[in-house]
C-alpha cells in the first residue's frame, strides 16, 4: 500500500483506494483516503509551520526546491512509466512532464532567491516628508492545493514549488484517478529537512472536500480542474484567496498571410491530439483564412491520421487512451452530436476501448459542443473564416479564454489580437499550447480567475505588508 503523507509523515488507513492503467483497466497501484483524523492532523500542522515556513532563509528555499529538482531529474524513467500508468498519456509524453517539473523547481529555487520586497518613498506628498515604506510580501497562510487528472506531476509542481519557494506550507490533494505520482513527489519532499507541516498530500474522496476547502487555517485554495468543481469551490469560500485554472476551448487562426501550411498543420496535428487532447490549452477549434482551405485541409488531415495510437507504454505511440470509459463515452456522444448537427468527419471519428481516434470534422455549427465546450479529448473542429478579423471574432465566440494562437507574421495582427482577444496569452506564429514557467499563465470567462507561473503564484500565495519608517 502506498502511503499519503501527513505533515511529512507517511500514513494510510484502511479506505482502499485502487488506481487502474487506463488503457487496460489493470491495477497499477493501491494507496488510500486520509480519514478525517488525518485531514484535521495536516491542517493544524500546517497553520502551526506557517511561521517556521516563513522564516525559512532564501537559502534553504532555494536549496529545498533545487533538491527536489535533482531528485526528480534521478528518477525521470520511474516517474515517468507512472505517469503513464495511471494517467494513460505515452512515455515521451510523460518524460517531458517529468523535465519540465525538474525545471520548475530549478526556476522556483531562482525565484525564492530573488523574491523580495519594495521600498518605496513616500514624500511625494509634502505632509509625508520624512517617510519611507518598505513593502515585505508575507504568506497568506497555508495553501489548499486541488489538482486534476491530466499532468499528475506538473500541475501538483506548479502549487507545491512557488509555495515552497514563498515560505507557505501547503497541502496538496490530488485527483482519484491520479494520486499516486502526487504521492512519490510527497515522498521526495519527506526526504528533506522541511518544518514539519510543511507539506501533506491527501487524497480524499470529493464528497469530504467541503471541510477542507472551508477550513479557515487554510486562507488560499488554489484550484486546477474542471468549471463546475471550481465554481462551487469559489461560492463556498467567497472571503478567501481563491485562484482558479479552469477549462478551454483553445483555438488557432491560420492568417492569410501565413506562408508555411506544413508547420501549422505538423504543430496543430501534435497539439490537438497530446495527451489525447486532455490538456485545457490542446488546440480544438482551428480557423483557417477561406484563401488557405483547400491546400491546409489535407495536409492537417493527413497529419492527424499519421499519429499512431494505441498502448502508451509503446515508445512509438503519440496518442493513448483517455482517462477513463465515462470520458471515452462522452467524446464519442458529442463527435455524434455534431454529426447530427450536419458535422462531417474528415479523419477519425471511432473508438476502440477508452482509445479514440484522432478526429477531424468540419462543417460543425458553433453552438455543437465539440466547438463551444470543452472536449477534453483528440477532436479538433476545423471550420474557414472569410477574414483575419472573422477568425479573431471567432476565436473570442466563447465561454472560455485561455490561449489563442494565431500563425501570422503581420506585427500589426499580432498586436490587434494581442490588445483584443479576451484570453490570458496569445501565441504568435504557433498553436495556442505553450506554457513556461517564467510566464503569469491562466484565464478569463469560464476559464478562471488568477494567474500561476511560479513568480505569479508567488504573489497569490502572499500579500505586502507595510512598514512605514518615520524621520528618515
Ligand atoms: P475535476 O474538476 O473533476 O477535478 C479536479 C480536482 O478537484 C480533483 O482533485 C478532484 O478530486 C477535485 N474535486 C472534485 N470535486 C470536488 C469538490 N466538490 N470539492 C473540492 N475538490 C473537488 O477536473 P479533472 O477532470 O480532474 O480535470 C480536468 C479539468 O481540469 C479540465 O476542465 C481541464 O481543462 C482543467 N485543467 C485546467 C488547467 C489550467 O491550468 N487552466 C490545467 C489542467 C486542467
Amino acid at each position: 500500500m502506498i502511503p499519503f503523507y501527513v505533515a511529512g509523515r507517511p500514513a494510510t488507513s484502511s479506505d482502499v483506494l485502487t488506481v487502474r492503467h487506463p488503457f487496460d483497466g489493470s491495477v497499477v497501484g493501491e494507496t488510500s483516503y486520509a480519514s478525517p483524523r488525518d485531514v484535521e492532523e495536516a491542517v493544524a500542522a500546517a497553520a502551526g509551520a506557517a511561521r517556521a515556513a516563513a522564516e525559512m532563509s532564501a537559502a534553504d528555499r532555494a536549496a529545498a526546491l533545487d533538491s527536489v529538482s535533482r531528485r526528480l531529474a534521478r528518477r525521470t524513467g520511474e516517474i515517468a512509466a507512472l505517469i503513464t500508468a495511471e494517467n494513460g498519456k505515452p512515455v515521451k509524453w510523460a518524460t517531458a512532464e517529468v523535465n519540465r517539473a525538474v525545471s520548475t523547481f530549478r526556476w522556483a529555487a531562482e525565484e525564492a532567491r530573488r523574491f523580495s520586497g519594495d521600498l518605496q518613498r513616500l514624500d511625494t506628498d509634502p505632509a509625508a516628508a520624512g517617510r519611507i515604506a518598505l513593502v515585505r510580501r508575507v504568506p497568506r497562510g497555508p495553501v489548499l492545493g486541488i489538482a486534476p487528472f491530466n499532468f499528475p506531476l506538473n500541475l501538483v509542481a506548479h502549487k507545491v514549488a512557488p509555495a515552497l519557494a514563498a515560505g507557505a506550507p501547503i497541502i496538496v490533494k490530488p485527483a482519484p484517478a491520479t494520486p499516486l505520482t502526487a504521492l512519490l513527489l510527497g515522498e521526495i519532499l519527506a526526504g528533506l529537512d522541511l518544518p514539519a507541516g510543511m507539506f501533506s498530500v491527501l487524497p480524499v474522496p470529493n464528497d469530504r472536500m467541503a471541510p477542507l476547502v472551508a477550513d479557515p487555517r487554510l486562507p488560499v485554495v488554489s484550484f486546477t480542474g474542471s468549471g463546475p468543481v471550481g465554481a462551487q469551490i469559489q461560492a463556498a469560500v467567497p472571503h478567501k484567496h481563491v485562484t482558479l485554472e479552469l477549462g478551454g476551448n483553445a483555438a488557432a487562426l491560420i492568417a492569410a498571410d501565413w506562408d508555411d501550411l506544413d508547420f501549422a498543420a505538423q504543430r496543430i496535428a501534435t497539439f490537438a491530439n497530446y495527451q489525447a487532447g486532455q490538456s485545457c490549452i490542446a488546440v480544438q477549434r482551428v480557423f483557417v483564412h477561406a484563401r488557405h482551405m483547400a491546400a491546409f485541409t489535407p495536409k492537417l488531415v493527413e497529419a492527424v491520421s499519421a499519429l499512431r495510437t494505441g498502448d502508451p507504454r509503446d515508445e512509438q505511440v503519440d496518442v493513448g487512451p483517455v482517462i477513463d470509459t465515462r470520458a471515452a463515452d462522452r467524446i464519442t456522444q458529442w463527435i455524434d452530436e455534431a454529426i447530427a448537427k450536419g458535422g462531417r468527419v474528415l479523419t477519425g471519428g471511432t473508438r476502440s476501448g477508452t482509445t479514440i481516434a484522432p478526429t477531424v470534422l468540419t462543417d460543425v455549427p458553433a453552438d455543437a459542443k465539440v466547438c463551444a465546450d470543452e472536449v477534453f479529448g483528440p477532436v479538433l473542429v476545423l471550420t474557414a473564416v472569410d477574414s483575419d478579423e472573422a477568425g479573431l471574432t471567432a476565436i473570442d465566440d466563447s465561454a472560455y479564454g485561455l490561449q489563442a494562437g494565431v500563425f501570422t507574421r503581420r506585427l500589426d495582427l499580432a498586436f490587434t489580437a494581442h490588445r483584443h482577444l479576451h484570453v490570458g496569452g496569445v501565441v504568435i506564429g504557433d498553436v495556442p499550447s505553450f506554457r513556461a514557467d517564467q510566464m503569469p499563465y491562466g484565464g478569463v470567462k469560464g476559464s478562471g480567475s488568477g494567474r500561476e507561473g511560479v513568480a505569479s503564484a508567488m504573489e497569490d500565495y502572499t500579500e505586502p505588508r507595510v512598514l512605514v519608517l518615520t524621520g528618515v
